[in-house]
């Protein structure tokens, strides 16, 4: 059986390495578009911050490593066309323009998503960046670096612009974030976000919210942001606002797409077209806790999407539990996470839900070192079976998050988490774990 895959970064080649890895005969050839294969984009505002300096470490494995594996690759290689009645894809070669036809059993598409870019007038300026690619990153990199570069203004407060804002700031950028909604980091409630929105503005991040980006102003190069309640100097520009799955050449395939151009699959990655699977960034994902279908394009999904749908084109039959949206990001000294739902999806979709923020050290106050996190827990009211969680603090959050995403998943209450026997040492935690202390106090 032969398997083409359509994008090799964490979907498409999860997908092709445990195909391959199931099934040792089973032949796999990879389109890329890009230059590279495997490589974890989560990295790139640390390598745009210049905590990580060699961009190749982020890249897991590469075209020969994957070879040797049997599986083929086409760098710089575009599908621009599924033909599912012919078992048949087209593929431009970027270099030369040829497009070349190629014949699968089973097909994989794993092909992402873009940054949007507005149509803001003076958007073709220079110095105005996304970031999603290597590429991206190193174009923005050597631009940051230059000492002439005093000013950034990120478009966008969402988690990737407020990363890269957050190490521009460290490198001792001036920057300014303008978020077009009401505060920054949506997928976070208000009482979590507000801590993180803070501790930018006294980290010297300039935070406007409720503005408008309108157009970009300059001579050639960018150099200024004007908006519908002000102008801001700027010698680079990083445009967050937003991605869109890159899915534009299926629109006539007869792959069924949801309504943002989402491939639409079923729990064991499946089209509309039995031998088609999709996973990742390009495709919807099953939300256990909404129980359908949603947009969360995470690199978690998308590798753990890529892995089920490459056993079940070993022909396996395994459903995705579902994700829970689980995320966390770092701001200075402060962690955020979050799983589940926040509080406004809870409404959304119809809980009957209370919510409960508890403030909690992480150590006994006798021990050096104790910091304070803020938990904020929603769950439904009469079974107080936890919806979602979200917290904010300086140590422990992300792994209590972890905890929390666990009882998600298995339905578990307030009452049972206020008593689950967690480690505990002074070093650690209290003998009432803040996970014990919150559930407790959500009754
Ligand atoms: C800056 C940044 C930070 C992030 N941080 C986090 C994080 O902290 N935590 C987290 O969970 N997620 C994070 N993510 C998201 C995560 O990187 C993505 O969810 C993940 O990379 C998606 O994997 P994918 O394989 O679906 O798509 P991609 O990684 O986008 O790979 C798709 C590949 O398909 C190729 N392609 C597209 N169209 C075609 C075509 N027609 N023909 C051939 N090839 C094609 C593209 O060139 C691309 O290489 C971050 C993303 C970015 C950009």
């Amino acid at each position: 059986m032969k398997t083409i895959v359509i994008g090799g970064v964490a979907a498409g080649m999860s997908a092709a390495s445990k195909l391959k890895r199931t099934d040792k005969d089973a032949e796999i050839v990879v389109y890329e578009k890009g230059l590279h294969l495997s490589y974890g984009a989560c990295g790139l505002p640390y390598f745009v911050g210049g905590l990580n300096n060699n961009y190749k470490t982020l890249i897991q494995r590469t075209k020969e490593d994957f070879e040797k594996k049997g599986i083929k690759v086409h760098l710089k290689h575009e599908v621009v066309d599924v033909i599912p009645k012919e078992n048949k894809i087209k593929a431009k070669n970027l270099d030369t323009g040829e497009v070349v036809e190629d014949t699968y059993d089973n097909l994989m598409i794993a092909t992402g998503a873009s940054p949007v870019m507005p149509p803001f007038p003076g958007k073709d300026l220079e110095n105005i960046f996304v970031l999603n690619t290597i590429e991206d990153g190193l174009a923005l990199k050597e631009k940051v670096m230059e000492k002439s570069t005093k000013e950034v203004v990120v478009v966008g407060g969402g988690y990737i612009g407020i990363e890269v804002a957050e190490v521009l700031s460290n490198l001792g950028k001036k920057v300014t974030v303008v978020e077009m909604a009401g505060k920054i980091l949506l997928p976070f409630d208000r009482e979590i976000s507000e801590v993180a929105h803070k501790k930018l503005e006294e980290n010297g991040t300039t935070i406007k919210v409720n503005e408008k980006v309108e157009e970009f102003k300059g001579d050639g190069k960018v150099q200024k942001v004007v908006t519908d309640k002000g102008e801001y100097d700027a010698d680079v520009v990083l445009v967050s606002v937003g991605i869109k799955p890159n899915t534009k050449f299926l629109e006539e395939s007869g792959i069924q797409l949801a309504k943002n151009g989402e491939v639409e699959i079923d729990r064991e990655m499946r089209t509309n077209i039995n031998n088609i699977y999709s996973g990742g960034d390009c495709a919807m994902v099953y939300n256990m806790v909404k129980e359908e279908n949603a947009y969360l394009p995470l690199g978690t999904n998308a590798n753990k999407c890529g892995k089920i749908a490459g056993e079940n084109l070993a022909a396996a039959k395994i459903e995705y539990k579902g994700t829970l949206g689980s995320a966390a990001l770092k701001v200075h000294d402060l962690e955020l996470a979050r799983t589940g739902l926040s509080e406004k999806e809870a409404e959304d979709y119809g809980y009957d839900y209370k919510t409960k923020i508890v403030n909690v050290m992480n150590k006994p106050h006798y021990y050096p070192g104790g910091t304070k996190i803020t938990f904020k827990l929603i769950y439904e009211k009469d079974t107080n079976r936890l919806l979602g969680a979200q917290g904010v603090g300086e140590e422990g959050v992300v792994h209590r998050m972890d905890v929390f995403a666990l009882a998600i998943e298995n339905r578990i209450s307030t009452d049972d988490l206020g008593l689950t026997d967690f480690c505990y040492a002074p070093p650690f935690s209290s003998a009432w774990d803040a996970i014990n202390v919150a559930s407790n106090a959500a009754k």
